[in-house]
């Protein structure tokens, strides 16, 4: 079947993360991953889907009539449609927010929409996945998020933060892994650091506990 993606859910909510957390936001959650963090909270994302065509996820989202949109997963980009599908929604005068893994070029991404790209620490278990590369290919109204389970994580963060001079590129997010770490943790380290980084707490999950889908 060409032309369909495979969605977990699409819904309306208050974005938890990044820089826009707070906001109104419609927010389109494409199914499957190719990697499997320890701390990972959307494992219900994995397999469940339903099929829907560029147009039929533009028309339920545009319901919500919220300027600001986010596009997740899962991982998005391992749908080749998902190109398609931010540019449609950029071009109809959205807000587009990617979140993306790390672990795929996002050179196809796009101009326009607003790349939120994980750094995986060593906690994730998945820090061999990432794809240098991407560093080179932000641009200064992206993010970039670690999120953090344990202080190895600190330490390793901080050490790639002050390497690539991430905090002149673009923005800098830590965030703590629900659960893994105190946030007044990571608070601490970046006061005592003095590191040009944002703490992230995830809102959805202080607001709707840590549990809640579809919020
Ligand atoms: S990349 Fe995201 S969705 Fe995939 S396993 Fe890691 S935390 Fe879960």
């Amino acid at each position: 079947m060409t032309n369909m993606l495979r969605v977990n859910e699409i819904f309306v909510s208050i974005q938890g993360e990044s820089t826009y957390a707070g906001q109104l936001c419609g927010i389109i959650r494409l199914s499957g991953c190719n990697l499997r963090c320890r701390y990972c909270d959307t494992r219900y994302a994995y397999d469940d889907y339903f099929l829907a065509t560029v147009d039929e996820i533009c028309n339920q989202i545009g319901q919500y009539q919220t300027p600001l949109l986010l596009l997740t997963g899962g991982e998005p980009l391992l749908q080749e449609e998902s190109y398609e599908l931010m540019d449609r929604l950029s071009c109809l005068g959205h807000t587009v927010l990617l979140e993306t893994n790390g672990s795929i070029d996002i050179s196809r991404v796009p101009s326009g929409v607003v790349k939120i790209v994980d750094i995986k620490c060593p906690g994730s278990g998945e820090s061999q996945q990432i794809c240098w590369k991407n560093l080179e290919r932000l641009a200064p109204s992206d993010e970039v998020k670690f999120v953090i389970s344990n202080q190895e994580d600190l330490e390793w963060a901080t050490q790639i933060v002050a390497h690539y001079q991430l905090g002149k590129v673009c923005r800098v997010l830590f965030s703590p892994a629900f659960g893994w770490i105190k946030p007044s943790t990571l608070a601490e380290w970046i006061i005592n650091h003095h590191l040009p980084v944002r703490l992230q707490l995830q809102l959805h999950k202080i607001i709707w506990g840590k549990e809640a889908r579809g919020r």
